[in-house]
């Protein structure tokens, strides 16, 4: 069993029978509420973090690790008491909520709570039935690492005269979302840049094939983001197939409206689905699974439960339900925080202010030199977008080690090269800091 050495608290012991406030997942929501916790609730005891992690995943920046132009620990983040032992950590899956008893009900026992703050987040939306065995997903650092092997085998393949299949040098996305979207941004300037970087013809034409099943890329966005993803995309040479819903695959391509596309690689993006732990919630849920929450972010009917970020849906007066996105998640943690130093202090309900989000725009990476976005309702796009991409993940990174990582890949890669994408050695092993560029 580790211990951690500044606080003493082992996060691998069984965890607490309780605690005054209960937190589920570490990540965007969680860990927000968590760097703004009143002082009441600083006190030895008071605050319980769960999570089944041992570190945490930034998740907006795992298609940079994909092409090798961020290494993989930059987006890890260690998930361990803090210095000032604030709260104690349990390293347990959640796996349910006794909600009469007011028990969190987890891999290693039962933890009661008078608040329960849950932010599991979400899991990627599975392909239909039949159609999974030939589809990877994208979601998790692993999925990354499993897509960046992929690319790596297949352009070594293809440089060293193997045979191919037809579309072994293909990736097929399925979902024109923001993650489909930055994704085949991301492998088509790979691809460019491997080009570059050797006199060598592969056997196989790269390609990229973006197959989104309507009409428009990154729909719940304003249409400026479709028009300016279609140029970008365009011009970094994706193929975008719009109106061409995916109805089969198997494991040489897949089938896309009256279409049968050969790909090697392809990967399913469609969005996402609520975490388990909040699907048995009562409730309304909508179609992904996401619980409503009241206008305190609390499960209706129950004011001692509240459900962040990807796990539930809030419905905004002017904006309708708010995506699940990070950019909400962070908003939603420190009002919470708020929120209960306030019920703890004995503010009457009737003076609780509900949970008001600030729309600060969105912004979508279109490959290392350009994006689009609309901060604060102006357009802007190309270098100016990316800049301003790069900038608000910095500050979203909270850890002043993972800040640094990223800048020094970001600032390095035109010197050192991509990591893992080595054209003089064998693809290496995964997944540590010492692994070749
Ligand atoms: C590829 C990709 C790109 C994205 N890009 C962007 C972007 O550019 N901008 C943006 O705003 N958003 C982006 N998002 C969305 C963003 O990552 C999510 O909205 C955000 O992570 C949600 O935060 P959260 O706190 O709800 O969940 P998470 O950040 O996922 O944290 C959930 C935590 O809960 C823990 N956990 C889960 N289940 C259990 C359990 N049963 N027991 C114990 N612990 C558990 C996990 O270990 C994790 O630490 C992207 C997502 C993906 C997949």
């Amino acid at each position: 069993m580790t211990k951690d050495l500044e606080s003493g608290q082992d996060p691998n012991a069984a965890p607490p029978a309780g605690a005054r406030v209960v937190v589920v997942g570490a990540g965007f929501a969680g860990g927000s509420f968590l760097r703004n916790l009143p002082p009441a609730l600083r006190q030895p005891g008071e605050t319980l973090l769960v999570d089944r992690g041992e570190e945490y995943t930034f998740i907006p920046l795992i298609h940079e690790v994909t092409v090798g132009r961020i290494h993989p620990d930059s987006v890890r983040t260690p998930i361990t008491p803090h210095t000032n032992a604030s709260y104690n950590v349990s390293r347990v899956e959640a796996t349910g909520v006794d909600l009469p008893n007011n028990i969190l009900l987890t891999s290693s026992g039962p933890i009661k709570y008078r608040h329960l703050v849950l932010a599991p987040g979400s899991v990627a939306a599975p392909p239909p039935e039949g159609l999974s065995e030939y589809f990877q997903t994208f979601w998790s650092l692993a999925d990354a690492l499993e897509l960046r092997r992929a690319l790596n085998r297949a352009w070594h393949a293809a440089l060293s005269r193997e045979a191919l299949p037809l579309g072994g040098l293909t990736v097929a996305i399925v979902g024109g979302g923001a993650t489909g979207v930055e994704l085949a941004a991301e492998v088509a300037a790979l691809f460019d840049y491997l080009r570059k970087r050797t006199a060598r013809v592969p056997t196989e034409e790269p390609r990229v094939v973006l197959l989104e099943a309507t009409d428009r890329l990154i729909s719940w966005l304003d249409p400026y983001f479709h028009e300016m993803a279609v140029e970008e995309l365009t011009r970094l040479g994706v193929e975008i197939k719009l109106n061409s819903p995916v109805t089969d695959a198997d494991a040489e391509g897949v089938k896309a409206g009256d279409e049968w596309l050969p790909a090697a690689m392809r990967v399913w993006a469609t969005g996402i689905q609520a975490n388990p732990l909040v699907r048995d919630l009562p409730g309304e849920h909508e179609e992904a699974g996401r619980v409503s929450v009241s206008e305190h972010l609390t499960l209706p009917g129950h004011p001692e439960i509240y459900v962040l970020g990807d796990s539930s849906v809030y419905e905004h007066t002017q904006l309708g339900p708010l995506p699940p996105t990070a950019s909400v998640a962070v908003q939603q943690g420190p009002y919470v925080a708020r929120d209960v130093e306030r019920r703890l202090r004995g503010v009457p309900d009737k003076r609780r202010r509900p949970f008001e989000f600030f729309n600060r725009g969105y912004v979508v990476s279109l490959g290392p030199e350009s994006g689009v976005a609309d901060p604060l309702g102006v357009k802007i796009k190309g270098r100016a977008a990316q800049a301003l991409y790069r900038s608000v993940f910095l500050y979203y990174i909270k850890s002043s080690r993972g800040r640094l990582l990223i800048s020094a890949d970001w600032a390095m890669e035109r010197t050192l090269g991509r990591v893992g994408f080595d054209l003089d050695r064998q693809p290496s092993a995964v997944g540590h800091r010492q692994e070749a560029r």
